[in-house]
């Protein structure tokens, strides 16, 4: 059996390696001493997400952020950088969706079984919560690069006998219950998984907090001796991903003395908590030296929410292999050796031949139209048109915008056909997210007999690849300046795929009319009312379907293959999380 040095990601045969450790019960080998130590004694960057999508059969994330942390661990692994990352086991998922015919979304747990995938690690810690000692213990999955070194991923879980029933949920429903339950769910994963990596024997150097769920860990670090302020925030990173002030919770004053008086000394708890309550974000804000937001444009918002604070900017990616469909991989492997390592390379494209990519496209189109037909019984023309558009089912993504005027869609349509492919889970306790899942439903009903259009139950990382990579047209549409990054259009842009988006978050820095794709609606600098903004969305949906896409697409295939391939060379080759982590790695870890 092969292995491999998680250090330095070179091939070692245990059999005859001269150097092996047994740590957090399994033997890793080394091809050298050096390795082996800096393994066991070397400092880590510990990465802190509240949710983290590793794959779609482990289902601890609900959107974006949760596929970024998995591809800033994919991409750690696969550049050998030293991180580990920390997240709670949320052993009931996120929600499984079920939709009837009229579009109700049915909310159903996504129970899995943590032991099937990893184990357990036999350390366990301990956090004091209101008045009670709540246990935690951790489940490892080490990911392991195919090309360099491993990442350790630690579940954290309260679901333990000796804990009273409430407290044995707490690590249950990501984003669940009322607000006491996601206090105790941040003191669970910032606090305890501090804790739990010393009881690991983890060094750390730097603790990366992406979005402040995680930010209690600050002043755990604070208690430690010999710290102070200035040493916390040397430690501390943090990255944040909300655009809007409304977006930043705040936990009520007594709320947070109350659960946190037995692990934070009340002097020190009240330099933190302001009149109105504790807010994590603030908290992660004043104890990190590295604060960034995840687009320029998103640092620009962040900068006007928090003054006075030095907010920089490193734009999101998505990891190369993972997004890039199998088609589009061997494409890739033939003419572009070493794409999924030096994304860069992208930029050499104009290489592969129209053919070959409009071939690979077509692979990647069948593979979504079979999936359509198996799911939802529907044939969809692998000629045609055809648009996607799938993310969190939330008010500002506005899944309904293309549906305004269905006149002018059906006008659109009969200029050449166009096809629609939907997906898109709420979060059980939002009404408006549920109410848009039903309006596009009705919308498909009534196009029906001149536009085909589907929507997929259940969006999933696995879904996320086939939609990404097998309709022709990605769709964005959220409320500006909601959408502080977005990353599926950037999934869509590795396979060819062409970004038709409002003009937010990534869109902006990725956008160049014509060439990449196009943009809906006024620029981020355009002063504009919101009627103002919402009539010129609509006029760029229509006319530029009508005039642009569909012509384009149906009567000028070179120019079409031409944009395909722009999308990969001009966006693929920078929003990357291989640019990402070497920017982090560079400018904040080091
Ligand atoms: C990539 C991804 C997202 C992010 O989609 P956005 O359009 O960037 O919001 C959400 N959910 C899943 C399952 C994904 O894979």
């Amino acid at each position: 059996m092969a292995a491999r040095d998680p250090v330095c990601g070179m091939p070692v045969d245990p059999a005859t390696a001269a150097y092996s450790v047994e740590v957090r019960g399994g033997t890793y080998y080394f091809s050298s001493e050096l390795c082996r130590d800096t393994f066991v004694e070397g400092e880590k960057i510990a990465y802190f997400s509240m949710e983290i999508g590793l794959e779609s059969e482990i289902p601890t994330y609900s959107g974006g952020l949760g596929v970024l942390a998995g591809d800033v661990i994919r991409s750690s692994a696969d550049l050998l950088i030293p991180m580990v990352a920390v997240t709670l086991v949320n052993r009931k998922g996120y929600v499984r969706q079920r939709l009837t015919p009229d579009g109700d979304q049915i909310d159903l747990p996504d129970e899995w079984d943590p032991g099937a995938h990893m184990r357990e690690l036999s350390r366990r810690v301990t956090v004091r919560i209101g008045d009670a000692n709540v246990a935690i213990r951790a489940w490892l999955s080490d990911y392991w690069s195919p090309v360099g070194g491993l990442v350790p991923v630690l579940f954290l879980d309260t679901d333990l006998p000796e804990n009273a029933p409430g407290d044995r949920g707490i690590t249950d429903h990501l984003y669940g219950g009322d607000q006491e339950y996601r206090l105790k769910q941040a003191i669970v994963l910032g606090i305890g998984g501090a804790r739990m990596l010393a009881a690991q024997g983890i060094r750390v150097g730097k603790y990366h907090i992406n979005e402040s769920h995680s930010s209690l860990l600050t002043l755990e670090l604070l208690k430690r001796p010999g710290m102070d302020e200035e040493k916390v925030q040397t430690h501390c990173i943090f990255t944040t991903h909300t655009p809007v002030a409304v977006a930043f919770e705040t936990f009520p004053r007594d709320m947070v003395v109350r659960l946190l008086a037995g692990e934070i000394p009340p002097a020190l708890l009240g330099e933190y908590i302001a009149k109105d309550g504790l807010a994590l974000a603030t908290l992660a804000f004043r104890l990190s030296r590295y604060v960034n937001g995840v687009t320029t444009a998103h640092m620009n918002f962040s900068r006007r929410l928090f003054p006075g604070f030095h907010i920089r900017a490193v734009t999101n990616g998505v990891h190369p292999h993972t997004w890039t469909s199998g088609t589009f991989r061997d494409l890739y492997d033939r003419y572009i050796a070493g794409w999924a390592q030096e994304p860069e390379l992208l930029v050499r494209v104009d290489e592969i031949p129209h053919e070959d990519i409009r071939h690979a496209h077509q692979q990647a189109k069948q593979a979504l139209v079979d999936y359509v037909r198996e799911k939802n019984g529907v044939a969809l023309d692998l000629r045609a048109l055809t648009i996607g558009f799938a993310r969190r089912a939330t008010a500002y993504k506005r899944a309904t915008l293309i549906f305004s005027d269905l006149e002018k869609l059906r006008e659109a349509g009969r200029r050449g056909a166009i096809q629609l492919v939907f997906s898109g889970k709420a979060h059980p306790a939002d009404a408006v997210g549920k109410q848009q899942i039903r309006e596009v439903h009705n919308a498909m009903r009534d196009l029906e007999g001149e536009v085909t259009a589907v929507y997929l139950e259940n969006y999933t990382m696995d879904l996320a690849s086939l939609m990404t990579a097998g309709v022709d047209v990605w769709l964005n549409t959220p409320l500006p300046p909601y959408e502080a990054s977005g990353t599926s259009g950037m999934k869509a842009a590795l396979n060819g795929v062409v970004n038709f988006s409002v003009l937010d978050g990534w869109w902006i820095e990725g956008w160049l009319e014509g060439t990449t794709g196009w943009a809906i609606g006024p620029g981020p600098g355009a002063p504009a009312s919101e009627a103002e903004r919402r009539a010129r969305e609509l006029q760029d949906l229509y006319s530029k379907l009508e005039y642009l896409i569909i012509p384009t697409y149906y009567h000028r295939r070179d120019e079409w293959t031409t944009i395909m391939r722009s999308s990969i060379a001009k966006i693929a080759y920078y929003f990357n999380t291989h640019r990402m982590m070497r920017r982090y790695a560079t400018e904040a870890y080091l």
